[in-house]
């Protein structure tokens, strides 16, 4: 089954944003004030970055990615790099 990449509790949501600086892999998007999963395909599956950066909780991964089981990457850039 295809990987839907994290969930987002829109009720928790603030729309802060951190989750969009923290994934390198740009897996999110804010729509309307609130976080949106644009792309699943190149999410880690850990939330190794953006767990800890959403301030209220609202992402969490109900489903495990198989392969890759961490994110490597500490560059905070946004470039895509790992
Ligand atoms: S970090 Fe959390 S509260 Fe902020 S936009 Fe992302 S999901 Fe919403």
């Amino acid at each position: 089954m295809k990987f839907k990449g994290p969930a987002i509790n829109k009720d928790l949501c603030n729309g802060c944003g951190a989750c969009i600086k923290a994934c390198c892999k740009k897996v999110y998007e804010l729509i309307k004030g609130k976080a949106e999963v644009k792309d699943a395909e190149d999410c880690c599956g850990t939330g190794e970055k953006c767990l800890p950066a959403c301030p209220t909780g609202a992402i969490s991964f109900p489903e495990k990615k198989t392969g890759k089981t961490e994110c490597s990457c500490s560059c905070g850039s946004g470039s895509g790099c790992c």
